[in-house]
């Protein structure tokens, strides 16, 4: 019932043609007979380029950020109903990178929850710890419930090589569903889909995919090598 999902994060890597070619690759191999969900997160440049590539296809695009407003005096920002606009089919919010370098908090990430959600946006929102949860979904309806996925990346497996063990993050996941239990009951806690990242590589993918409550990864290092990336897709 929870589609499973592989998050590319490229982060803030790559140039033009390199993000271009690696999504026209992707859609080229990727045959989705499997019913998984492939999604890239790309900084904002390429978006309208990778969006009119992966078009009618498997592949999601997802925007790595946006602003909690919508138009306004803030240079230098993206204003997430421009992100609608253009067809981003998922912007994530409250990465670890987001809030440890540009101070962005629970109330923050919140305000641009929200935001996202009233341009009927698709939202992946990020914690690294299970109390960051609640804070991040106030205000958040029922109903909007269905376009919200979370991802769990505990701080100390980000970009470190040291992914936490399969044990680990399942106790978390599983915590987390218990927890959108007690906020929106038991059929929305069962629908939502919730996302572990942080060192995903070819080793530990398979037993992470396999736990009940993960239903999806967000792969940072790992994507950068097309190859590799391929290859976890294969695993998922
Ligand atoms: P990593 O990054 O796979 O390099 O740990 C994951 C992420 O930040 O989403």
């Amino acid at each position: 019932m929870r589609k499973p999902i592989i998050i590319a994060n490229w982060k803030m890597n790559f140039l033009r043609d390199q993000a271009d070619q690696y999504v026209a690759k992707l859609i080229k191999k990727l045959k989705n007979d499997r019913q998984i969900e492939v999604a890239i997160a790309s900084q904002d440049l390429f978006l309208p380029d990778l969006i009119r590539i992966a078009d009618e296809t498997p592949v999601s695009i997802v925007a790595q950020n946006a602003h909690w407003e919508n138009f306004g005096p803030f240079t230098g920002e993206t204003s997430p109903k421009a992100l609608a606009n253009i067809g981003v089919d998922y912007v994530m919010l409250g990465h670890f990178e987001r809030r440890e370098l540009f101070n962005e908090t629970n109330s923050t990430v919140n305000l641009k929850v929200r935001t996202a959600l009233n341009n009927g946006m698709n939202v992946i929102v990020d914690v690294e710890e299970l109390e960051q949860v609640a804070p991040v979904l106030e205000g958040v309806l029922e109903e909007q419930m269905q376009r919200i996925m979370i991802g769990f990346e505990p701080t100390f497996a980000i970009g470190t090589g040291m992914s936490a063990s399969t044990k680990g993050a399942e106790d978390v996941a599983a915590q987390i569903r218990k927890t959108i239990k007690k906020l929106y009951g038991i059929n929305v806690a069962d629908a939502t889909r919730i996302l572990y990242g942080g060192s995903v590589n070819r080793d530990n993918l398979k037993d992470l995919i396999n736990q009940v409550d993960i239903d999806g990864v967000l792969v940072g290092k790992a994507a950068l090598d097309f190859q590799t990336f391929w290859e976890l897709v294969q695993i998922v």
